[in-house]
């Protein structure tokens, strides 16, 4: 609740939307706004470290040995990645890295994505409900016994779920007639005692079969499957335990604490080296308010 109100304190909309063209056209926007300012834009340059000279960010290597100067460094990989891996324990003091190191990162939600060759139905709901989230969590009791299963390293056969289908905003994200259902479920351990190579399918099966008791027909439905696990977020998109906001969202993890003290106003203790993202204050999703936060910092020490 703290993380929906501190993200709706910006400039941003007051209620949470659905961009047409799907999230990656909020990321084309972004990139056509910053390449007019003057910006260029690097993919595939993986950065190998963060360079420092007294004391100082000075650039940063490439993994393909390119060294880039610059007078400041603003990262949005994960604080453990920016701190530990990129620049290195060796540049900070030993409590800050216990600080970093003890950040609890690892991710306890699955995202299935599922194709359908057509508008899912749920029981009860008004077609026009599905333009909205939809919540599988009847109770609390609900909710902590869909947890209880990730402190012994499984998955919920009962977990709580929040279903979204863009496609009834955008149409165009799926071919004529068909749909797209996203739905974060929760709870899912980054490590599953069995191990998730064995267990994805099963899982993703054990979903559609709870879904399936609101939206009946739907395992039918499904032309295409696809379930992320924490470890698969991890991997495809490079965040340590594969958290989506970077880092728990918990009280000792949040406002003047996140991501850690010492480091929780995009500042990191070295000078020059500032952090932009999802583990910074307030938190991840697509709204670039700890982004705004952190260049306001920046500009403000350049000015
Ligand atoms: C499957 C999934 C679905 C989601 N759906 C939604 C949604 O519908 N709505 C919503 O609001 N939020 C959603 N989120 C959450 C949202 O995407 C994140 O909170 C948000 O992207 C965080 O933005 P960020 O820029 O801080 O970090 P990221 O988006 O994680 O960006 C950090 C970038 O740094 C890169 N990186 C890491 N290490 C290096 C390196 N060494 N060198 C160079 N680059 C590096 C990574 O590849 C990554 O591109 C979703 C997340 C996931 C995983």
């Amino acid at each position: 609740m703290l993380y929906r109100l501190a993200a709706q304190s910006g400039a941003g909309p007051r209620t949470l939307s659905q961009p047409l063209g799907g999230m990656g056209a909020v990321c084309d926007a972004l990139a056509r706004a910053a390449a007019a300012a003057g910006a260029t834009i690097r993919t595939d340059a993986p950065v190998g470290r963060v360079l420092v000279e007294n004391d100082t960010a000075c650039g940063v290597l490439l993994d393909s040995g390119e060294r880039i100067a610059a007078r400041t460094v603003i990262s949005s990989a994960d604080p453990k990645t920016t701190l530990l891996r990129l620049l290195g324990a060796e540049h900070l003091d030993t409590g800050f890295v216990r600080k970093v190191s003890h950040l609890r990162t690892n991710g306890l939600a699955a995202k299935l994505h599922l194709a359908l060759d057509s508008a899912p139905r749920f029981t009860g709901q008004e077609a026009t409900a599905l333009g909205g989230r939809l919540l599988v969590a009847p109770s609390l009791d609900y909710i902590e016994r869909a947890f209880n299963h990730s402190k012994y390293g499984e998955y919920s056969a009962a977990p709580a779920i929040e279903v979204t289908v863009p496609t009834v905003c955008d149409p165009a994200l799926a071919p004529p007639g068909g749909h797209v259902m996203s739905a974060v479920v929760q709870y899912a351990p980054y490590e599953l005692r069995d191990g998730w190579e064995a267990e994805r399918v099963r899982m993703a099966d054990k979903v559609i079969e709870v879904l399936e008791r609101f939206a009946p027909g739907l395992r039918s439905q499904v032309r295409a499957c696809e379930l992320l696990t924490p470890l698969d977020i991890e991997r495809k998109f490079r965040i340590t335990g594969g958290h989506w906001h970077h880092a728990e969202l918990a009280f000792d993890q949040f406002f003047m604490l996140r991501p850690v003290p010492g480091a929780a106003q995009y500042r990191t203790p070295l000078p020059g080296l500032y952090l932009c993202g999802a583990g910074s204050h307030p938190g991840g999703g697509v709204m670039g308010t700890a982004g705004r936060n952190a260049a306001r910092h920046v500009l403000a020490k350049a000015s």
